[in-house]
């Protein structure tokens, strides 16, 4: 089966087109079910400005390949797949023939890989909600964040704790957020809004730093040919007819977690930057990203009992890899990353000038503020959430499947 057939296939069985148009289908020919009046409207309610629905207008009917495709959000993924290929050029390191990408509603939250051996290509298969959830919880950033402007010195916790206690809303919508994630199932459910003006730039910003490392960590994993070698690792145990198999199987997963996060943030960090000075957004958004999840995860642990990981055996926590990849900036900053190209066996001189900036403390720095921030957060949610599992309130089926 070619590509695309199988993107369409497992779309058409998963009845994907529920999330933002309902029984909207969209066709190569234009929009047929539903008008450009509703998607405009639509567009509006997720706060995106008036440029970027002009545009995303402009381009609908050529970038469209699947009539299950949300345009909005399949737009976005070939805009920023040209960015990740564009960063990976300039270091040198790209895969030859672009990879297949499309969405899929699954209700995780996540993207996964899916081989297509015969075609010899790659599928990229994101979560149909992924970029709604980045696009509010950068909203969420942006409001407890007291600048407008990042730099080392606005990631301030102090700062950032003044921020939550001063305005209720931003409890409000952690918690809007949170519930609809994990006790709806979907997050396109949360109350809509719009971030004043003057943060505007900031959330693009943000949003953009976190859908590039999202979509470069998936990017790496291809680069770094790691479903590939885990292929060869298992044919290895195999044939030795181990009884660890399963656990040096699940360490080689979560080393290549953080090689593809380590990668990943390179090139999502090489790809924000060729659009203007933001140093640290990159990070800023990253540890943010990896923060909030680690709530999620304590907050599945109260209606779990303790034995929730988001992605046992195959992922590390959150909270380490968030850890690892604050050190390996911070060693020595960004040309000490290419290390993680190390894995590729060759040479970075067409990186080393684009990433010799040197961060020093200032990565480690960011996160823990950012940390500590999420950590308040957390003291708020907590006691809400205990609650409502004594009110037998339940988490999404989707949830559930992975609680043990
Ligand atoms: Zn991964």
């Amino acid at each position: 089966m070619d590509s695309l057939s199988f993107i369409k296939s497992i779309q058409k069985r998963d009845n994907t087109s529920f999330i933002m148009y309902k029984e909207g289908k969209y066709s190569l020919d234009g929009i047929n079910t539903i008008t450009q009046m509703e998607i405009l409207q639509k567009c509006k309610r997720l706060g995106m400005i008036h440029s970027d629905v002009e545009h995303l207008f402009k381009v609908l009917p050529k970038t469209l390949h699947s009539e299950y495709e949300d345009p909005n959000g399949y737009y976005l993924l070939t805009d920023l797949l040209e960015s990740v290929e564009g960063a990976a050029k300039i270091m040198s390191h790209y895969i030859p023939k672009k990879p297949f990408i499309g969405t899929q509603a699954r209700g995780k939250i996540s993207a996964r890989i899916i081989p297509n051996h015969l075609a010899k290509e790659n599928i990229i298969l994101f979560e149909r909600e992924l970029f709604v959830f980045v696009n509010l919880l950068s909203k969420i950033l942006c409001e407890i964040l007291p600048n407008e402007v990042i730099s080392a010195d606005s990631i301030n916790c102090i700062e950032m704790v003044k921020s939550i206690d001063e305005n209720p809303q931003i409890l409000k919508r952690v918690w809007d957020l949170l519930s609809a994630y994990i006790f709806e199932g979907h997050v396109s459910l949360s109350y809509p809004y719009i971030l004043s003006k003057n943060k505007l730039q900031l959330q693009y910003q943000l949003t953009r730093s976190i859908e590039l490392f999202i979509l470069s960590h998936e990017y790496a994993h291809l680069l770094l040919k790691h479903s590939q070698s885990l292929q060869d690792i298992k044919g290895v145990l195999n044939k030795e007819n181990r009884m660890d198999t399963q656990k040096l199987l699940s360490r080689f997963h979560q080393k290549f977690e953080y090689q593809a996060d380590e990668t990943g943030l390179m090139i999502a960090h090489l790809a924000i930057n060729d659009k203007g000075d933001a140093k640290y957004t990159t990070f800023v958004g990253v540890f943010f990203y990896f923060a909030f999840f680690e709530m999620i995860e304590k907050i599945l642990r109260i209606f779990g009992e303790g034995s929730y990981s988001c992605n046992i055996d195959t992922h590390p926590s959150f909270s380490s890899r968030s850890k690892k990849l604050s050190k390996v900036i911070n060693k020595g900053v960004l040309e000490e990353m290419n290390q993680s190209l190390r894995f590729l066996n060759s040479s970075f001189s067409n990186v080393d000038k684009k990433l010799t900036t040197k961060y020093g403390n200032d990565v480690i720095k960011i996160k823990n503020h950012i940390e500590i921030a999420v950590q308040h957060l957390w003291m708020q949610i907590k006691p809400k959430m205990h609650k409502a599992n004594r009110q037998g309130i339940e988490v999404n089926q989707m949830w559930r499947d992975n609680i043990k």
